[in-house]
């Protein structure tokens, strides 16, 4: 009974690994179900094993004995064709079966079988001593030699996939082979122990444990998945980006067509009517700009970028968008703003903006009449400050159930009341997350049909010793000019530099303009002469970034350069400024923008 022990421990712990394997959840692959056929075919193999040794020790029926022994021959055969089917499998098929790969499977099936029936119909012969039975004959022969022929296939087949062996695969099979011919020889110069079956057992449960482990492999197929969903992603955003771009072109031309037109003698009805255009120009831009907000903050792209600032010069800056946006509207627009902030903070200037903008448009757009009540108060600790900015309205309110849906994106409430009111469902969605990358937090109060408050608090450092110019919060001149001054513009799209020189006019400024970084090089190296370059970015052949970069080599080269592009996701600024140009404007020309930058560099 001694020569059944390898076999029956290897019995329970293919067992055990049956059980394991089965009762899992697995991912589905070729190399999954061949595995778990070699499993199975292990586990007969052994019942096999046992068996014939069982009957030999006990002297039974020499035919049944036979039959037993061959069927046994049979199952080494079968584990090592769907071994062979294995690594052919690893060897060839990546991600799916191709039709050669299929092609081989079908070869390996039938010699399988040609091999098998070869094996039960061959003649076998018997030996039986100590207890012991010997098989020998034609049929013993032809499964060594058809066993031997396998084996040798793999070591091709591996050899000729050797730059595979990184492949983390191969080197476990290579351990295996090598294991599996020492227990081979071991077996030939011993015949009375029998390890054959109790090897194959080995190996397959050093295979679940390594190359064929369940959840191995699920977590492998979870992270190419994650990959391809990061890679898409990425591309939607890296869309997104350049749909932004694309829609921002002719939208430039549109609204700065309009504004140009505003500054004509229109008729009242004419007059009203480019203010409309301007006016859905502008949302639309909104909701581009939205969109791209968003996706980057999906995609984990979005970066809060921290610099000291003068929160007085944004709070005077909501106020006077606020009330463009209230344009008639019969609304009181309290304000109210505590002294103590300290003068120059440490944040993110254009994303607090952005946040506080969202919710004084918001109660602009559902507040018919009555009041709305802007306030900013702060608390200073530890040489932080924390901004509170609340925001109340005499709104339509919002219902207690759909709180918590408010900051959901694309989530817009109460659909019927304000199909009017225009919106995407994305301002408070943006906002809550924008806050969640600065640690802050947003709260809402809120009666259905009398009014809501939104309360923010943002936590900025305090900076003491300011590195950056405290600036008057002077209102823009609109009537500046600049005569004598002379600049040039560089884009290449025509319809861009004729919405500029068109807006530009009122500067009554000398415009040169062209449409290649090559061509302002060349200007440029001519010797004209500006005050100042407009350099667009996006341009085929030499990008602004680049003919900046040539510009700079130039020798005596000074002239400011003004990053002009309608890539304005937030951010970009701080990225030109970077790139060495001395400021930036974004499409669609603001003219406030433009004067506040003209200032700067012509007003000298
Ligand atoms: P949008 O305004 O573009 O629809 P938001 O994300 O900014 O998207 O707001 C989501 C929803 O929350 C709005 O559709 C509106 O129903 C509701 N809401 C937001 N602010 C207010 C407010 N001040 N008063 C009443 N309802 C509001």
């Amino acid at each position: 009974m001694s020569s059944l022990y390898f076999q029956i421990i290897s019995f329970f712990y293919v067992l055990l690994i049956i059980i394991v394997y089965f009762s899992k959840k697995r991912y589905v692959s070729t190399e999954n179900k061949i595995f778990s056929m070699v499993i199975i075919s292990n586990f007969v193999g052994l019942i096999l094993d046992i068996v014939s040794t069982y009957l030999a020790i006990i002297d039974f029926n020499l035919i049944i004995l036979i039959i037993v022994c061959k069927l046994y021959l049979v199952y080494l055969i079968v584990w090592i064709f769907l071994m062979t089917s294995y690594i052919f499998t690893i060897s060839y098929a990546n991600d799916s079966v191709d039709n050669k790969v299929k092609k081989i499977f079908k070869i390996i099936f039938l010699l399988s079988i040609i091999s098998s029936t070869l094996i039960l119909l061959l003649p076998l012969y018997s030996n039986r001593s100590n207890g012991m039975i010997y098989t020998y004959g034609p049929s013993a022969v032809a499964s060594y030699i058809i066993s031997g022929l396998c084996v040798l296939t793999w070591i091709i087949v591996m050899v000729l996939n050797y730059k595979n062996l990184k492949s983390k695969k191969y080197l476990p099979m290579f351990v295996y082979m090598t294991f599996g011919m020492a227990i081979t020889a071991l077996q030939a110069s011993k015949p009375d122990i029998l390890v054959i079956t109790a090897m194959e057992s080995f190996i397959t449960f050093l295979m679940y444990f390594t190359i064929e482990n369940p959840d191995m492999k699920l977590i492998n197929e979870l992270n190419i998945a994650k990959s391809q969903a990061e890679k898409a992603n990425n591309a939607k955003s890296d869309f997104l980006s350049n749909m932004s771009h694309e829609i921002r072109t002719p939208l430039n031309a549109i609204v700065g067509f309009s504004q140009a037109l505003l500054e004509e003698n229109l008729t009242n009805q004419a007059h009203d009517e480019v203010k409309d255009i301007i006016m859905a120009s502008e949302s639309l831009l909104e909701i581009v700009n939205g969109i791209l907000d968003i996706s980057k903050i999906e995609a984990g792209k979005l970066e809060i970028i921290n610099k000291e600032y003068q929160f007085k010069k944004i709070w005077h800056d909501l106020i006077a968008l606020t009330k463009a946006r209230l344009g008639e509207k019969p609304l009181d627009f309290k304000i109210q703003y505590d002294e103590s902030i300290p003068e120059v903070v440490y944040g993110d200037s254009t994303r607090v903006k952005q946040i506080i903008l969202n919710i004084l448009t918001n109660s602009v757009k559902y507040t018919k009449e009555g009041y709305i009540d802007f306030r900013v108060s702060s608390v200073k600790k530890d040489g932080v400050c924390r901004l509170i900015v609340s925001v109340e309205d005499s709104g339509i309110g919002i219902k207690k159930d759909k709180i918590d849906k408010l900051f959901t994106k694309f989530q817009r409430l109460d659909e019927e009341r304000n199909t009017t009111i225009e919106g995407t469902g994305l301002g408070l969605a943006i906002t809550k997350r924008l806050l969640e990358l600065m640690d802050g937090q947003i709260t809402v109060q809120s009666k259905y049909g009398e009014g809501s408050k939104f309360t923010v608090m943002i936590d900025q450092k305090i900076v003491d010793n300011p590195t950056i110019m405290i600036e008057d919060n002077k209102e823009i001149i609109n009537n500046i000019t600049f005569e004598g001054k002379k600049i040039l513009i560089v884009d290449d799209n025509k319809i861009n530099l004729k919405v500029a020189a068109r807006l530009l006019q009122s500067y009554k400024l000398e415009i040169d303009q062209c449409l290649s970084g090559d061509e302002c090089l060349e200007k440029i190296n001519n010797g004209n002469k500006y005050d100042l370059i407009l350099l667009d970015d996006m341009m085929p052949k030499m990008s602004g970034v680049k003919t900046l970069k040539k510009l700079k080599e130039m020798e005596g080269f000074n002239i400011p350069t003004i990053a002009f592009t309608a890539n304005a996701i937030a951010g970009m600024k701080e990225k030109y400024l970077n790139d060495g140009f001395d400021d930036y404007l974004s499409k669609p020309i603001q003219k406030n923008e433009v004067s506040e930058v003209f200032k700067k560099f012509l007003d000298k």
